[in-house]
């Protein structure tokens, strides 16, 4: 995620600030020091710094059952709304997900029992302290209990998913979770309305991310056992080296097409498209393409997954990978070839 900050890391999980939760928590240290704001003093501050260490153990859990699942974690990102595990992948088998999804909310329970017992232990010689473990055990159930909401992607939900996917295909299961999702995400919306507005930033997090998560997971499902080599196209047309920008243009107003490879005979020098000559300047017009192309190509191959390439499109943000096999350019693929297969795949189904 952009503009988030590593601060440590635990089990190989970098574990990431987001700067907005930074400007956040200097805020409130800084409302509680001055005292600007009745009510919120130097308790409260702690109070809230131990709902977000609360929040990075939740999101350990999680991640560490998923890493022993083989689930690779990319890293957990601490938001002003909570935080969120970066998983490589997401697990698929339901009995895998239902104990990844349930590990964060047992860890708030479990937290909230040991400051239950310690708050029987300092009852009488330390009230102050005990009746701060007393609230934050009471914050801890609440916690765990809202994310036990079958509102997909949170916890609850995937539980929920979990449970469907033993029950009917893991489309369909994600399917009917995510419209959940979005149902109770409305109706959290309608409630933080006249309750609280955090929760309505909180239910358009859940309709997003549950329609997110199901695109995501029906492309994947759809491209499913399909390569490259069955979408890309074959004859690529290419430029040489010497291509002047304006001889370019030419080809692209031509064909229509947006991006080329640059090749000197078979060899694939890098590739270049109209955004990266949109940055010549009036005078370039006589200049070589090798100036404005980019060389460090992102390349596929024929026999590469389709979702591993549209994953490597999605990563680097760009719009066409060049099918190289032994050394040789053999096609392209662009997303929008991968985008129109997908539709008529759809149809099929
Ligand atoms: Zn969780």
């Amino acid at each position: 995620m952009k503009y988030s900050f590593k601060i440590f890391s635990v089990f190989n999980i970098p574990v990431e600030l987001h700067i907005s939760f930074l400007l956040l928590m200097a805020l409130i240290y800084g409302v509680a020091i001055f005292n600007l704001v009745p009510g919120v003093d130097l308790n409260a501050a702690l109070l809230i710094t131990l709902l977000f260490v609360t929040v990075v153990l939740h999101e350990l859990a999680h991640s560490y059952v998923a890493q022993r699942y083989g689930i690779g974690i990319e890293k957990i990102v601490l938001l002003p709304i909570g935080g969120i595990s970066a998983m490589e992948e997401l697990p698929e088998e339901p009995g895998q997900e239902f104990r990844i999804a349930i590990a964060g909310p047992l860890v708030n329970i479990l937290i909230a029992l040991v400051c239950y017992g310690l708050f029987f232990v300092l009852l009488q010689s330390y009230p102050t302290i005990a009746s701060f473990l007393n609230y934050f055990a009471l914050v801890n159930v609440i916690l765990g209990a809202f994310n036990l909401i079958p509102a997909y992607p949170m916890d609850g939900g995937r539980v929920l998913r979990a449970f469907l996917a033993g029950r009917m295909s893991y489309l369909q299961a994600t399917e009917t979770a995510a419209s959940v999702g979005k149902f109770l995400a409305i109706i959290m919306a309608v409630v933080g309305i006249f309750w609280n507005y955090f929760l309505i930033l909180i239910a358009l997090f859940i309709y997003i991310g549950a329609d997110a998560e199901y695109k995501e997971i029906m492309i994947s499902t759809l491209l499913e056992g399909i390569k490259v080599k069955e979408i890309m196209t074959p004859q690529v047309r290419t430029v040489p080296p010497a291509t002047q920008v304006e001889e370019l243009m030419e080809v692209m107003f031509q064909n229509k097409h947006m991006g080329y490879p640059v090749t000197d005979g078979d060899n694939l020098l890098g590739i270049i498209t109209f955004n990266d000559i949109s940055r010549a300047n009036k005078g370039d017009e006589k200049k070589p393409v090798t100036e404005f192309m980019t060389r460090d190509v992102i390349i596929t191959h024929p026999e590469e997954p389709l979702n591993d390439a549209l994953a490597k499109l999605s990563q680097a943000n760009i719009g066409r990978l060049p099918v190289v096999e032994d050394n040789q350019l053999v096609g392209i693929i662009s997303r929008t070839d991968i985008m129109r297969a997908m539709e008529i795949l759809k149809l099929k189904k």
